[in-house]
């Protein structure tokens, strides 16, 4: 059985590192530049050809990718290899637009795999483990990705996809599910679930791997007492193949990259400069091991720090932050910027769960903001006077946080519509 920790890979020395992303762009760009002709103008029109690029130190001078880019190039335009070597796609689900389709070859699939396996070792995960996995199965790649890397791992798989509570929690018990892999939202939702049955103690979750939206540090620790679990994150996104790009190891401050298949860049989301390590700003891939869907400089719009400072479980890839907003997730409401992250703080300050949804309209040429947050059964028990106080108390804390006037209102447990067991966050009236 492989072993996923591949110490020769993950803790290889930075020059090392580096002179796999030299020769491995170099042949990316020359993959890209001969088949795909969309990219090859991009190129053209900054007067490049593949042989200006020898190296990372040459990747500034790429163009860049962007979502509208693939939205452009929808469904086929940003394919590397003809039809008939692709054996799947995964696609986006097109709730902020057209969809984004990806493309994988057969070895596209299997560094996916790979990557996705590696996340699941650094939570600790072997082949004696029961791994239960609750994202979204189909178009949506969290299903898909770590039920292929729990394979590669060797896990016992349970391919449970979101939704049906009560056989969730049932094949967690009897099957004595140790990895629970799904979004945020959906692990804090069963746990709630969990506790109410009354069901804490036959369960034997050790670690969960949850990703594909964003969750704070103090959602972690709630889920992570809830279920008394210790709760990993993991990045990626449709565009770079699926979750995997990058994992949480056991020191639990960032995201190791795999920077043997992903160089990794901070950006300026203004100029597009390129800014030193250390520095805030968007996050940019290039896939340097592709086939199908390889992807030069793709904006991600996620704004975050990349840090090479030595981590103590011995890897040495690159490690990113936690995204910390979304350059397109940021709301601009009456001028001032308000990340959905934010309420979320307040929410889970406040003892709520982390279930939420704005509303942004616009009334008489004024931004309105309202917050639906869903409350514990334990509130929605309690008296209208009381439920009335908890609202106006939730007022002044989102007044002091956001520096703006929100509308709260509580609303009963389990109201707010999931979707693929990823919580809709935001409904931005003003743009429908
Ligand atoms: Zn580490």
């Amino acid at each position: 059985m492989p072993n996923y920790y591949q110490p020769e890979i993950e803790t290889a020395s930075q020059e090392q590192i580096r002179a796999w992303q030299d020769e491995r762009l170099v042949r990316q760009v020359r993959h890209v530049w001969d088949n795909v002709p969309y990219y090859r103008k991009k190129m053209e029109q900054k007067g490049l050809t593949p042989e200006d690029i020898r190296g990372v130190e040459d990747l500034h001078k790429l163009p860049f990718l962007s979502k509208d880019d693939l939205r452009e190039a929808y469904p086929c335009g940003l394919l590397a290899e003809p039809l008939e070597n692709c054996v799947r796609i995964q696609s986006t689900s097109g709730t902020t637009g057209k969809r984004v389709v990806a493309f994988y070859t057969q070895h596209d699939v299997d560094l996916w795999e790979d990557c996705c396996a590696r996340a699941i070792v650094a939570a600790g995960g072997t082949k004696g483990d029961v791994c239960h996995v609750s994202y979204g199965y189909g178009l949506f790649t969290g299903g898909p990705g770590l039920n292929g890397g729990s394979h590669k791992v060797g896990c016992l798989t349970l391919p449970m996809s979101s939704g049906n509570t009560d056989r969730q929690i049932q094949f967690m018990v009897d099957l004595k599910s140790t990895i629970l892999c799904c979004t945020p939202s959906y692990a804090a939702y069963l746990a709630e679930s969990i506790h109410e049955r009354g069901l804490r103690d036959q369960i034997c979750l050790k670690a969960g791997i949850f990703g594909a939206e964003a969750w704070s540090e103090d959602m972690r620790r709630d889920i992570q007492d809830k279920l008394g679990i210790r709760a990993y994150d993991i990045y990626g996104l449709t565009e770079t193949s699926g979750p995997g790009v990058a994992f949480e190891c056991g020191e639990q401050t960032g995201m190791h990259i795999n920077e043997d298949h992903f160089i990794a860049e901070i950006i300026d989301p203004d100029t597009g400069e390129v800014l030193p390590e250390g520095s805030k700003g968007e996050l940019v891939f290039t896939s340097i091991t592709k086939e199908a869907f390889p992807l030069l400089r793709y904006r991600t719009r996620d704004i975050c720090v990349l840090s090479r400072k030595k981590c103590s479980c011995g890897r040495t890839h690159v490690k990113m932050s936690k995204p910390m907003g979304r350059s397109d997730d940021m709301l601009i409401i009456r001028g001032v910027n308000v990340f959905p992250s934010q309420i979320e703080t307040v929410l889970l300050q406040q003892g709520y769960p982390a279930n939420y949804q704005l509303v942004v309209d616009r009334v008489n040429n004024s931004d309105t903001l309202e917050v639906m947050v869903e409350m514990t059964p334990k509130m929605a028990s309690d008296s209208l006077a009381d439920i009335t106080r908890m609202e106006k108390s939730l007022v002044a804390e989102m007044k002091a946080m956001l520096g703006i006037m929100a509308k709260v209102k509580l609303v009963a447990p389990k109201t707010i519509t999931r979707s693929e067991g990823k919580a809709v966050r935001v409904i931005d009236k003003r743009k429908i």
